[in-house]
């Protein structure tokens, strides 16, 4: 392929596999997987060691008033609590899988915003 055309990278959407795909030179991505994973209540959070997976129907999390990931900026996460969209996804309501999948993409994207961003500055 001409060095100047860009490259799609089709299906990969875990974080550390767009990084895998940035530093083989891949320039666009995209992925079913942060909808698909919301759906079932299953979000991306920030840890120290970078985003990780968790399921929002965790126990843990049934009485826990705080944002959805404090790491995010979103809409669902300024205005929702794990327990409020753990209690969504526990009882089946809809509007759970569809939050959920707002705050994936919105992080994906975001993830991948920085990337670009760091690519530039370097
Ligand atoms: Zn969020």
């Amino acid at each position: 392929m001409p060095e100047e055309k860009p490259r799609h990278l089709l299906g990969i959407g875990e974080p550390e596999d767009i990084m895998d795909g940035v530093r083989l030179g891949c320039d666009t991505f995209d992925c079913v997987a942060p909808t698909r994973i919301g759906r079932t209540g299953t979000i991306y959070i920030h840890t120290q060691e970078g985003i990780r997976k968790t399921s929002i129907k965790k126990s843990e999390y049934a009485r826990d008033f705080s944002k959805l990931d404090e790491g995010c900026d979103c809409m669902v996460c300024q205005r929702y609590t794990k327990a409020y969209v753990s209690h969504l996804v526990r009882s089946g309501e809809i509007l759970g899988g569809h939050l959920c999948s707002i705050h994936n993409l919105y992080t994906i994207v975001n993830f991948t915003k920085q990337l670009r961003e760091s690519i530039l500055r370097s």
